[in-house]
């Protein structure tokens, strides 16, 4: 039986993400996954800024923009005024569509380069936890085999096997509208759709006349698009039976006309606004991520994000834990800064629904238009835009209080530094980070140098906040930071303490 620091269980973008997470911390991991190969249909087409800044954070972005289709404004439930990010001093004021497909593969591909190994073709069935490890048996072409990790994390979709095994409830709303998906090749008419990336939110919001929402977006290749509408005759009982073509291509000319026609359906798919939240992220050494500790109607696209930032906020905790030197507590931060992020995801997707799904209920009409005017007003908008993107989560820590601390760090130029840098290029080491210019914090972090990198820097801005001196976890979380109001001498104990007591919180007892 194999013997690895923790088990992955799911090839998706989480599981990858996450197996990235460990690997750069020096945790030895295998990743399993019951198909054969990656899919080559796509379920997410976008990239949220936030997401963006993680891929940033780990040098993944360029790959991601090669591999993207456009840069798009997000929208929110189809209204016709579109998201603006640029009140979040964001590099990627922007999302970047690509295919699942895609970004998988990269994640994988950079998988690979940190040595890490995807075993496919096997499919998670039986999992037994105690104080040391997990023993995993998996179903493989070779016949049954076991893996034991110290932990095991379950990133194996919203219909996980993992959270079944363990018995967590998954409680919620089940599914009462649908949506269907499909990725169709278009004959040739002549007469191709418009390029519809730069009007996401008036496609979302355009009805066809039975009230159907109904979108098309190209995916790269020529005559390839991704059909997408909602469809009330859709039920829980019908949801499985596959949509044949024909019906694709009358919804299709419902709205762009008869000389759209399909000349080939490669993958369709029926799915609900089903949202439920697993009620908790962690049993003792199997932890979730992912899909399978949170679904929701992917409106807006959010879920794959949801997962990647999971995968980063897990990761570095967890192989704190494995490495031994997390202090007590870090893990279970992983649940009790994630789950509220995720519960605020469901919802706003559940809104989002009242606007996708034609309305039983006329006055849902005034409240669209009400909605529509208020997205128009700046903070509103803002507001709004930070909890799609995920640039606006912000988690509660303790210590020092200050404006900036549980914020995230938007990528800055380090212009006055001793080394002229990034601080997203600074982070790709995967540890956290002291910028300062002040001797005494540089030597106060001194005996955390192999978690914690020090760069000199000046007194900087950061989202409109004056700052001297700045803490940031390996996920790019503040937690730490200071604004110096006078430098007497009789404040620097009680500075250096702070400093110390948030660097004892996050990064252990430097002897361990
Ligand atoms: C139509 C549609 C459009 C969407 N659009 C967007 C979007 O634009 N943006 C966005 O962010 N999100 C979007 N989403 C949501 C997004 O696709 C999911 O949130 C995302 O796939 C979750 O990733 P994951 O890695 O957690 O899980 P998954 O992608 O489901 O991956 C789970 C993996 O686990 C494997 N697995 C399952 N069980 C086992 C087992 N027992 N043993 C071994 N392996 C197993 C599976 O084979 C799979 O590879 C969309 C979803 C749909 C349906």
């Amino acid at each position: 039986m194999d013997n690895v620091d923790v088990l992955v269980v799911g090839a998706g973008a989480t599981g990858l993400m996450l197996a990235n997470e460990l690997a750069i911390a020096g945790v030895s991991v295998v990743v399993i996954d019951r198909e054969a190969g990656r899919l080559r249909h796509s379920k997410a087409l976008a990239l949220q800024p936030r997401t963006a800044e993680v891929f940033d954070l780990r040098g993944l972005i360029d790959g991601a923009r090669d591999r993207s289709l456009a840069s798009v404004n997000g929208h929110f439930g189809g209204l016709p005024v579109p998201l603006a990010y640029e009140g979040w001093s964001t590099r990627y004021p922007y999302m970047v569509a690509i295919t699942q497909s895609e970004t998988e593969a990269l994640l994988e591909e950079r998988a690979a380069a940190n040595g890490v190994a995807v075993r496919r073709e096997h499919e998670l069935t039986v999992l037994a936890q105690d104080e040391e490890g997990v023993t995993a048996t998996m179903r493989t072409p070779q016949g049954e085999q076991r893996v034991r990790g110290r932990y095991l994390v379950g990133c194996d979709g919203g219909r996980s096997v993992v959270r079944k095994l363990l018995g967590v409830n998954f409680p919620g709303t089940p599914a009462v509208r649908y949506s269907v998906a499909a990725d169709v090749l278009l004959q040739e008419t002549g007469a191709e759709p418009a390029n519809q990336w730069g009007a996401l939110a008036k496609m979302f919001g355009q009805r066809n006349a039975s009230g159907q929402s109904v979108a098309l977006l190209p995916l790269g290749e020529p005559n390839f698009y991704r059909l997408s509408y909602t469809d009330p005759s859709i039920s829980a009982e019908t949801r499985d039976i596959p949509v044949p073509k024909e019906r694709l291509e009358e919804v299709l000319q419902s709205q762009y006309g008869e000389t759209a026609r399909i000349a080939e359906v490669q993958w369709v798919s029926s799915f609900g606004d089903a949202s439920r939240q697993a009620e908790r992220y962690r049993v003792e050494r199997v932890l979730l991520a992912g899909d399978a500790a949170h679904i929701h109607l992917p409106a807006g696209g959010q879920g794959l994000n949801l997962g990647v930032q999971d995968a980063m906020n897990l990761g570095w905790k967890l192989a704190a834990d494995v490495k031994g030197w997390a202090p007590d507590g870090l893990l279970d931060t992983y649940e009790s800064e994630r789950h509220p992020v995720a519960a605020q995801v469901l919802e706003n997707t559940r809104v989002q629904s009242l606007f996708f799904y034609p309305a039983a209920d006329e006055r849902m009409e005034a409240m669209r238009e009400l909605f529509t005017t208020l997205m128009a007003l700046p903070d509103v908008n803002r507001h709004l835009a930070g909890l799609v993107s995920g640039l606006g989560v912000r988690y509660p820590m303790e210590g020092e209080q200050h404006d900036l601390l549980g914020a995230r760090l938007p990528d800055i130029e380090l212009t006055a530094s001793d080394t002229p840098q990034r601080t997203s290029v600074l982070l790709r080491t995967g540890k956290g980070l002291l910028l300062t210019e002040d001797d005494r914090h540089a030597a106060t972090a001194k005996p955390w140098a192999e978690r914690v990198d020090v760069v000199r820097t000046s007194r900087l801005s950061v989202s409109g906040t004056v700052v001297d001196a700045l803490l940031v976890r390996p996920d790019g979380y503040i937690c730490w930071a200071r604004t110096a109001r006078s430098t007497t001498p009789t404040q620097s104990a009680p500075v250096q303490n702070a400093l110390a007591d948030s660097l004892h919180r996050w990064f252990g007892h430097p002897e361990h």
